[in-house]
């Protein structure tokens, strides 16, 4: 179960990141990610990740972990994957495991 949950949180990172950065996910994104048994709990991780990663200010977007900016969505994303990957690895995780006892 723990190692699911490592895979799963490892395949959310990048459309986290994209989220974040405000770049538009498709439609069936995550599902196509995790399977669609596990794309609620995704899009709750994914959501509530993202909301900690940036903050808009005057249509600029800024890091929220390390509070570097301002970015372009592209350059955002970048550095999130890049700076911040297991940070942000970790932080689904934790809300994944949230989830699956919030269900059970
Ligand atoms: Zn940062």
């Amino acid at each position: 179960m723990d190692s699911g949950i490592s895979i799963t949180a490892e395949k959310l990172i990048d459309i986290t990141a994209k989220k974040a950065s405000h770049i538009a996910l498709k439609e069936d994104e995550i599902t196509k990610t995790v399977g669609y048994s596990s794309k609620q709990i995704a899009e709750t991780a994914v959501d509530r990740v993202a909301f900690w990663l940036s903050n808009e200010e005057n249509h600029l977007l800024y890091c929220k972990l390390c509070n570097k900016g301002p970015f372009t969505k592209r350059g955002l994303f970048l550095h999130l994957t890049r700076i911040h990957r297991q940070e942000i690895k970790l932080m689904l995780e934790d809300e994944i495991k949230k989830e699956i006892k919030a269900i059970i």
